[in-house]
């Protein structure tokens, strides 16, 4: 034990990440790779797991925001760096002295970027997003010829190049949801408006994981998957990592904090929602929902004690959890996995979302800053 592990860490495996990176390339011949590292590496470590994903062959990185896009930079990432989520006031301006890519959806984000290339004198890298069906930013189809023509005068003005179009799919979570048919002609209209007004971007993208692995339709220039790239099916409905050739990246341990014998009848946790049937052993797992361990998983989430499968007994609190080992034996300092990639009879942050209602999504990307990050 070092201090690294006395009391919890995420193990997180960037040789699969890698290994994830190469599978789905070779999946997608002649597409271009993005690897979506927002929000922290969706909890693994975002300079780490974007440095993995570049040295595997990606060509572009992808995040939400542009302070994600900046700490990229200052970490000594020069690979292409698109960012998407465009707020008023933003740090424009960095970004484009930091050759971002950034995404316009509106005419006033378009005019915000403009000035910031006029400020700094450079050019600014510009993707025009369209909203197709999803609804959240993206122009709408009936503003993106009014966006289109005007991107293209700010690029004979020298003060932006569009470097890529892109979009968003609803459902692509739902193989065969009528939704993605519809989203995709969509894009392709949007597309060829884009070429009549004289654009001429370098990449035209749309697929997230799950339409990176079912539907080769979409792929058009470069994919953009985040979660198949930590080894997480993202359409657990049709199979699990292993069916895609994906393997889980992140490994979430924990050391018993005590071991001790109680009497039946004895209440466990905060409201007492489990109550000990008889006399047992309960071990005290120091991860609460301060860690990301969701409150949701009380008396449902499932861990590998002692061998054993074991489920939170009674309440998760903030920084720590119970389970009943009934008659088995354990000791403070044994470990408890709550998931990995499964090998070793482990439950999977799959296995977690079931528990917890939720997506495999949210519990990785959870996992706070509390919990060390081991990369191996
Ligand atoms: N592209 C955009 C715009 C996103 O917001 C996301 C994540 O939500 C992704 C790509 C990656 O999605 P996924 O993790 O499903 O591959």
């Amino acid at each position: 034990m070092n201090d690294m592990d006395t009391r919890a860490r995420a193990r997180i495996d960037l040789g699969a990440l890698r290994a994830n990176v190469a599978a789905l390339r070779a999946r997608t011949p002649g597409a271009a790779f993005m690897a979506v590292v927002k929000a922290d590496g969706y909890g693994h470590g975002m300079v780490r797991c974007a440095r993995a994903a570049l040295a595997a062959g990606a060509g572009w990185i992808g995040v939400a925001t542009p302070e994600e896009a900046l700490a990229l930079r200052a970490a000594g990432i020069g690979a292409r760096v698109l960012c998407w989520l465009w707020t008023p006031g933003g740090p424009w301006r960095e970004c484009v002295e930091a050759d971002i890519d950034v995404t316009v959806s509106a005419r006033w984000a378009l005019d915000e970027v403009t000035r910031a290339a006029s400020e700094t004198g450079r050019t600014a890298r510009v993707q025009l997003k369209l909203d197709a069906g999803l609804g959240r930013n993206g122009a709408q189809p009936a503003e993106w010829p009014g966006l289109t023509a005007a991107a293209r005068a700010a690029e004979d003005a020298g003060l932006i190049r569009v470097t890529g179009l892109w979009s968003h799919f609803s459902c692509a979570d739902e193989p065969g949801h009528p939704s993605i048919a519809r989203e995709l002609a969509v894009f392709r209209t949007a597309l060829a408006q884009a070429e009549e007004a004289g654009l001429t971007p370098e990449v035209r993208h749309m697929a997230n994981s799950p339409a990176t692995l079912t539907l080769p339709e979409a792929r058009f220039d470069m994919v953009r998957p985040g979660i198949a790239m930590y080894g997480i099916s993202p359409v657990p409905q049709l199979g699990g990592p292993a069916d895609f050739g994906l393997r889980p990246v992140m490994r979430l341990t924990a050391r018993l904090a005590s071991v001790k014998r109680v009497p039946g009848g004895h209440g466990v946790s905060y409201g007492r929602h489990y109550v000990t049937p008889g006399e047992t052993t309960l071990a005290l797992v120091p991860l609460g929902y301060a860690d990301g361990v969701p409150r949701h998983a009380s008396s449902a989430g499932p861990v590998l004690v002692a061998g054993k499968w074991r489920v939170v007994a009674g309440r998760v609190a903030m920084d720590q959890f119970v389970v009943d080992l009934g008659g088995d034996a354990a000791e403070a300092g044994d470990e408890a996995v709550l998931f990995g990639p499964g090998d070793d009879g482990e439950p999977t942050a799959e296995d977690w979302a079931r528990a917890c209602g939720t997506i495999a999504y949210e519990i990785v990307t959870r996992i706070g800053p509390r919990v060390p990050r081991e990369y191996v």
